[in-house]
């Protein structure tokens, strides 16, 4: 069996030699490591080899690692997992980032539940391809709800993030990824804050890179497959 740190550099390559071909700066596109499921010593190997910035989906099993880890001071958090309005006060508590804002509501709750000499980093989710299952607000909406995060001053709008549409072909998930580029290109020419497109996951990496995702978010591919019933 493939170790963490074996796993981890496998994915460094990918990166590498995606960016290559596609004519991007590897340095350009951020590894986050989704540990979520996943143990508290499964972070650490991560770590050792040099992993900054992971990922948790749930709210109270990220704030127990997080708490766990404290001495690991230099870990960038990020939360990507649903958040209900109830929950958002421990998420703006523990995480550095939040990337699954989707509802004005919540990002109003979390803006206010920072604490005053902190900000709390913030992508809007897109749900790209009007998928049903998906969260995220749809590309019209883009406009008026980055206005609105914008202006919560606890909050740094960061950029944006994704998750396409399961099975669709190769092609079609490109279209996708294209699609959501040119929402963070015309993103980021109105606020300075933004520098992230965060899409990309184990299966999709390198047609992500193609498609100028700047964070893929991987899981499976560094830390192995999850339990099944553990809400992939
Ligand atoms: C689980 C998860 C990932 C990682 O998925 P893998 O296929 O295991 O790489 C990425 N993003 C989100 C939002 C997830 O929930």
């Amino acid at each position: 069996m493939e170790t963490i740190a074996e796993r981890l550099k496998s994915v460094q390559i990918t990166v590498e030699q995606s960016t290559l071909d596609a004519h991007r700066l590897s340095i350009a596109v951020k590894l986050l490591a989704v540990s979520k499921t996943k143990p508290v010593s499964d972070i650490v190997q991560a770590y050792e080899v040099g992993q900054r910035l992971f990922g948790e989906n749930y709210v109270q099993e990220g704030v127990e690692k997080i708490q766990a880890l404290q001495t690991l001071d230099d870990i960038e958090w990020h939360f990507i997992g649903p958040l209900q309005s109830n929950k958002t006060r421990l998420v703006a508590e523990h995480f550095d980032w939040v990337q699954t804002i989707d509802r004005l509501k919540i990002a109003q709750r979390l803006n206010d539940q920072t604490r005053s000499h902190k900000t709390l980093n913030v992508c809007i989710q897109v749900n790209i391809d009007d998928d049903e299952n998906k969260a995220g607000i749809s590309a019209d909406e883009l406009n008026d709800f980055a206005k609105a995060i914008a202006k919560l001053p606890s909050l740094t709008l960061r950029g944006l993030m994704t998750m396409p549409k399961a099975k669709q072909s190769q092609a079609e998930q490109a279209a996708s990824f294209a699609r959501m580029s040119a929402l963070f290109e015309d993103l980021k020419k109105h606020y300075s804050s933004v520098d992230t497109l965060s899409m990309g996951m184990s299966g999709d990496m390198q047609n992500a890179i193609n498609n100028g995702s700047t964070m893929l978010r991987v899981g499976t591919a560094i830390f192995g497959s999850r339990e099944f019933g553990s809400n992939n």
